[in-house]
């Protein structure tokens, strides 16, 4: 069999379109999971497809390992995009060009490079009868761009059994190569890996009154409530909450670039944030918890007092902090607004001293000796999320080595979305030596 390249393949995926529009709508993931179900098993493996519907379907493959009585990993990754408007883009979104060293197109860095890095080396094993040590299970899921009812999430809930024996996972956010000017001027290269997630809380507020004629205003006019309510969570001053990860993020990485650092203090906290770039700009969402209203829903007409008003707030909360962080919306609302959950994935952190991540440490390293491998946080979320509730430590690990070139992605779930071809054949190979290693 020949050996497969993975940014050839990571080419041929993009030509699929698995738009997820959100709310069940979507162009839907069967022709794609059968696509990779077709080279599985054309290459001997034996995969499983399977969803709560025919056109949102996931496959599922589990690896034996050589010594199964050790723990089994989980590599996760998503099939399904964001939207693309082709006009606003320079080619084709689903053409999968591969051209000056980029391969283009919607997905290529979100997330069908690691579902073709992961592809690759998979047929890779087959071809030259590799095996990894540990049980390896698989997981190619529909609907991350979503809410993961289709993929992830319904997996984890439905098919519990398919995920026996694991103890850790690999998937989405982290890995990647980031280039950071040191105080002395020297370039380092950081590789941040998730080992943390902030929690996500959309909350829909309600809040009631006595409806009547708008020329009359009475002093239990909802929408009053609401704007009231909302004004206090606007204006709150969220305080510093540095989980064990982002601690160790700002440390290591600000040691790494020769600063010193005070994480005692907001303008300490301030320093290291800056002292890291754009790196450190991601960094800001992770330091604290946040509340953001995003909807607001009330009335039908300018003369009629209505007797409900209803917004919608994305709250986010650190590891270790929801409880608190609830606690607080509640004293924030007041009596007059009540709430529930649209939504509710509490916050994850994976311990950074695990055998885990110092797997991916030692992978990364044997690929670049100077790498300098800190754990970060995420400000959102993935599909880790769907995963932890089974007991699994997950790691955000999507391995990227530098492009000689300097060449980077760009684009996720924006326009002229791309990823160096380079990032996904060194990541490739990295993950082949992570996967057989560890
Ligand atoms: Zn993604």
């Amino acid at each position: 069999m020949p050996y497969t390249d993975a940014a050839q393949l990571c080419s041929r995926l993009i030509r699929f379109d698995t738009t997820n529009y959100g709310g069940g709508s979507s162009q839907g993931e069967r022709g794609i999971v059968e696509y990779i179900a077709g080279l599985l098993i054309e290459a001997g493996y034996q995969p499983t497809v399977l969803g709560p519907t025919y056109e949102r379907a996931s496959v599922m493959l589990r690896v034996p390992g050589t010594n199964p009585d050790l723990p089994g990993l989980l590599v996760h990754g998503h099939l399904d995009v964001v939207p693309a408007e082709p006009d606003q883009w320079s080619a084709d979104p689903f053409a999968g060009t591969i051209e000056d060293g980029y391969i283009n197109g919607r997905g290529a860095a979100d997330m069908k490079d690691m579902v073709a890095m992961s592809l690759a080396t998979l047929l890779n094993w087959a071809a030259a009868g590799v095996r990894p040590q540990r049980n390896v299970v698989f997981a190619f899921v529909a609907d991350e761009e979503d809410k993961g009812d289709y993929g992830a999430v319904w997996l984890a809930e439905k098919h519990p059994e398919l995920f026996e024996g694991v103890e850790a996972a690999i998937g989405e956010s982290g890995g990647t190569a980031t280039l950071l000017e040191a105080a002395d001027g020297s370039t380092v290269r950081l590789y941040p890996v998730a080992t943390g997630e902030r929690g996500t809380a959309h909350i829909q507020l309600r809040a009631t009154g006595t409806s009547g004629h708008g020329s009359r205003p009475n002093e239990d006019n909802p929408v009053k409530h609401l704007l009231d309510a909302l004004q206090r969570i606007s204006n709150h001053n969220w305080p510093l909450a540095l989980s064990k990860t982002v601690q160790s993020y700002l440390e290591q990485s600000n040691e790494a670039l020769g600063y010193s650092v005070d994480l005692s203090t907001e303008a300490g906290v301030d320093a290291a944030v800056e002292h890291i770039g754009e790196a450190g700009e991601v960094a800001r969402a992770t330091i604290r918890c946040s509340a953001t209203p995003t909807v607001l829903k009330a009335g039908y007409k300018v003369n009629v007092i209505p007797s409900v008003a209803e917004a919608e707030v994305d709250v986010r909360c650190v590891p270790d902090s929801e409880a608190e962080t609830l606690a607080t919306i509640d004293q924030l609302l007041g009596e007059k607004v009540s709430r529930v959950f649209l939504s509710h994935q509490p916050p994850l952190e994976s311990p950074v001293d695990s055998q885990w991540f110092a797997a991916i440490r030692d992978a990364l390293l044997r690929h670049d000796p100077e790498a300098v491998v800190v754990p970060h946080c995420l400000g959102g979320g993935t599909d880790a999320k769907a995963f932890a509730p089974l007991g699994i430590q997950c790691y955000g690990f999507v391995p990227h080595g530098a492009d000689p070139e300097g060449r980077t992605y760009q684009g996720v779930h924006g326009i002229d979305e791309r990823i160096p071809v380079s990032f996904v054949r060194t990541g490739q190979r990295i993950l082949h030596d992570f996967l057989t290693a560890v």
